[in-house]
């Protein structure tokens, strides 16, 4: 990237995640300008307001890129706003969770920052869609939909892993683990008691690999489904994932695919990206190479040891 290919357009959510990250962000900017970078700062007054810019920056011929600071809602509204669009997309992680910055390899370092602006390797991200909803990451049926729910009732600003304490000793408590049934590329996998994640990225929250070999640009759906109808049973799937046996097992189906149907009789809530999703049914599709995102040479997935490590840093 050069300065005469145009100005930059930068959108900030100045609500996301820890101020160390912002800094981070605010000194990458004094970075671009001290190499003479035009830019554009926006800051986000709302998701939607996120997306409208990220469409304005796609359709100026002397907008060259787009970078976003902000965390997983954030980002998600900004790939939304430029699917379709040439122009690369680099992410200043700022939020909690940051679940695709962490599985792009991207860290949160200033020196990780000029690294992957200056190296300039671009790769193709798809992105999903559930119902009406877009999502860049992961979406959760059953128990993971009542955590986020919970979270997202106590919400009040900035949140940090705290706050994902006690909704998930609760859900734990209250899941009573509602039949579900599931199609996969027109076909039913799956008609049973259970809690399922799908999305398009190998990481969960806390470095969980449940998606294990998704692919964030390969044009297909992971799903995974635990066949589940008590405590005992979601503790054994968590330890089995933790050790990355899972999809080992007889009580888990793994499928790679371009469309999902989920369905349910049952009230069961439904999370996307970390806030909460649609109702069900649910019909899920993938948006293949949406869009261009600047990753970290050699970039891999933040594994679970760090994750967690930072959580208490
Ligand atoms: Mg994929």
């Amino acid at each position: 990237m050069k300065p005469e290919s145009g100005y930059i357009s930068i959108i900030i959510n100045t609500q996301a995640g820890a101020s160390s990250n912002k800094l981070t962000a605010r000194k990458f900017i004094e970075y671009l300008h001290h190499k003479n970078f035009k830019t554009k700062i926006d800051y986000t007054e709302s998701l939607a307001h996120a997306q409208e810019l990220a469409s304005e920056a796609a359709v100026k011929y002397d907008c060259s890129m787009v970078i976003v600071a902000g965390g997983d809602g954030t980002i998600r509204e900004v790939v939304h706003g430029l699917e379709g669009s040439d122009k690369p997309l680099m992410i200043l992680p700022c939020g909690t969770e940051n679940l695709l910055a962490n599985e792009l390899g991207i860290k949160t370092s200033l020196k990780n920052a000029i690294s992957i602006f200056e190296s300039e390797v671009i790769r193709p991200l798809d992105l999903c869609k559930a119902n009406d909803k877009f999502f860049t990451s992961v979406g959760g049926i059953g128990f993971d939909g009542d955590v986020v729910k919970l979270v997202n009732d106590q919400r009040k600003g900035n949140i940090t892993h705290l706050h994902y304490f006690w909704p998930i000793w609760k859900s734990f408590w209250g899941c009573n683990f509602p039949k579900i049934t599931v199609e996969a590329d027109e076909k039913t996998v799956f008609s049973d008691r259970g809690i399922v994640i799908f999305g398009n990225i190998s990481r969960y929250a806390l470095g969980l690999p449940i998606l294990q070999i998704a692919d964030f640009g390969d044009g297909l759906l992971d799903i995974c489904i635990y066949k589940c109808d008590s405590r005992p049973a979601l503790l054994l799937h968590a330890f089995m994932t933790v050790i990355k046996c899972h999809r080992r097992s007889k009580n888990v189906i793994y499928k790679q695919c371009k469309k999902i149907k989920i369905s349910s009789e049952n009230l069961v809530r439904t999370e996307l990206d970390g806030d909460p999703g649609p109702a069900l049914p649910l019909e899920v599709t993938i948006i293949p190479q949406a869009v261009k995102i600047l990753v970290p040479p050699q970039g891999k997935p933040v594994g679970m040891r760090r994750r967690v490590f930072r959580i208490f840093k």
